[in-house]
């Protein structure tokens, strides 16, 4: 589900990892088990063992465990603010962010959380495989506990950057 803030944007990040060619039908990802069929990555535990029986099948990372390795995300969030100075804010918001990531993936299995990391200053970092994921967890954060949120593309436009305040 496409949202108007990302239309709005009127740019899409390329996302080098997406390269169809370079994965054989079928393909399993022997990091996190997806199988690529018919051009998409599904999780799919019948369809891995029934392909696994039949033998034929190139064993290479799925584009999300290849990010994952590579540190390459395409979306970055940054959480702020005296609100998470507060055990139970910030609880609250990491439970939300795991929630929301789970839907995420049930929908698309490469979009996922790559990191979730307190910074120097005990503010919250993110990084996620898509930028939608990352829209999508600002967006569910502003929702729940209000505050200010600013989506933009990083300088190089590599990858989306989501600040949220409060
Ligand atoms: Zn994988």
């Amino acid at each position: 589900m496409k949202d108007r803030r990302d239309k709005r944007l009127n740019f899409k990040i390329e996302d080098p990892y997406i390269d169809k060619t370079q994965y054989k039908d079928p393909t399993i990802c022997p990091t996190c088990g997806l199988v690529y069929h018919e051009k998409t990555w599904k999780k799919d535990d019948n369809l891995k063992k029934q392909i696994e029986k039949e033998g034929s099948v190139d064993y290479k990372d799925c584009p999300a465990c290849r990010k994952i390795k590579d540190n390459y995300p395409l979306g970055v969030i940054h959480l702020k603010g005296d609100y998470l100075k507060d055990a139970s804010h910030k609880n609250e918001i990491l439970n939300l962010i795991r929630h929301e990531a789970e839907k995420e993936e049930r929908s698309n299995p490469l979009s996922r959380i790559m990191s979730i990391e307190d910074d120097k200053n005990g503010f919250i970092v993110i990084k996620t495989t898509t930028e939608g994921l990352a829209s999508r967890l600002g967006k569910a954060i502003k929702r729940a506990h209000k505050g200010e949120l600013e989506i933009k593309f990083s300088e190089d436009q590599k990858f989306l950057r989501v600040i949220w305040e409060r």
